[in-house]
């Protein structure tokens, strides 16, 4: 049996027997005062004092332990319920029996810490001794919990289960295409011009011919076709409004991680190969300008990753 590695502070109690119950839950307690870890560990020190809890928590979220899980600590005036619990006592900071920010959230991350290391797999609370989650006040007359607790019980139950069972990341969305921008209504397929621009030092790809005509008016210079496309997976083009740079993508996850984080989707521009080709078209990326570049020529992979700075970042697509 292991304890909390969420614990900064430990002062164990005497007060306490060998737990031989398998744990099957947890009692949240509250202090009925604004006590510090420290302090709650000096209250349960003396023998006379015939108390103590598991864990403690403060107002400032720190967590303390008092009696470690493989023994019962004696908080709830219950032996049943001590020996198959876990017990916590947690700061509150008035007669309502309110809790800090801090302690919730360190009350919730002990709940699941402790659920994950017993196999305890979902809580809940059933208001009677037979729920996972357990109050004081079932087996003694007090106010234990205090009104605080007792209402965010059910928040505490949905909170544990939420965060012991996180949902599945959501499968990405299609990039949104913004209806008239680049290349909407033009024929795609055939070759991949390649272009340079000696005044910012990036690269660009593009199958339109326009774009081609239009850019070497400005200050790019023609560097060819780069290579033939399939017109089968599309390759998704990207502009980065901070670095100026272009990326150009079949990952739809790559794509959308990248639209609102300084990128901008600027429609297909271009198409790969649905199967591997023996023509990849390979993807660097030089960290010094913070641009991309990519080319089909592997001896120009060569050069720019040894002698000029450039990192590869693989194969991006095929061309045929
Ligand atoms: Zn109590």
């Amino acid at each position: 049996m292991s304890n909390s590695p969420l614990v900064s502070y430990t002062r164990i109690s005497p007060n306490k027997n060998r737990r031989t119950e398998k744990i099957i839950g947890i009692t949240p307690h509250y202090m009925a005062g604004n006590c510090s870890i420290e302090t709650c560990g000096e209250i349960f020190a003396p023998t006379s004092r015939q108390a103590s809890s598991n864990y403690g928590i403060g107002s400032d979220g720190r967590i303390g332990m008092y009696v470690p899980e493989d023994y019962r600590a004696w908080t709830s005036s219950s032996s049943w319920n001590d020996q198959r619990r876990v017990t916590i006592e947690v700061a509150n900071v008035d007669s309502y029996g309110t809790i800090t920010a801090a302690a919730w959230e360190s009350l919730v991350n002990l709940c699941v810490d402790i659920c994950q290391r017993n196999g305890i797999d979902w809580v809940n609370f059933t208001g009677d001794k037979n729920g996972v989650i357990t109050w004081h006040c079932m087996f003694a007359a007090t106010d234990c919990p205090g009104n605080y607790l007792k209402a965010k019980t059910p928040a505490l139950v949905d909170e544990i289960n939420a965060r012991l069972h996180p949902a599945p990341i959501p499968e990405p969305e299609p990039p949104k295409i913004y209806p008239g921008t680049y290349l909407d209504e033009r024929q795609l397929g055939g070759d991949m011009f390649r272009l340079y621009n000696p005044y910012n030092g990036q690269h660009l790809f593009t199958p339109d011919p326009q774009e081609v005509e239009s850019l070497l008016k400005g200050d790019w210079d023609d560097e060819g076709v780069a290579w033939h496309m399939p017109e089968v997976i599309p390759i998704y083009r990207l502009y980065n409004t901070r670095s100026g740079d272009h990326l150009w993508t079949i990952s739809l996850q790559e794509c959308n991680t990248c639209i609102g984080n300084d990128w901008t989707y600027e429609g297909i521009g271009g198409y790969s190969s649905a199967t591997e080709t023996d023509k990849p078209i390979y993807r660097l990326y030089n960290a010094v300008s913070d641009k991309h570049l990519f080319t089909a020529d592997k001896s120009e992979v060569s050069v720019l990753t040894t002698e000029h700075g450039w990192t590869s970042e693989g194969i991006a697509f095929y061309s045929i």
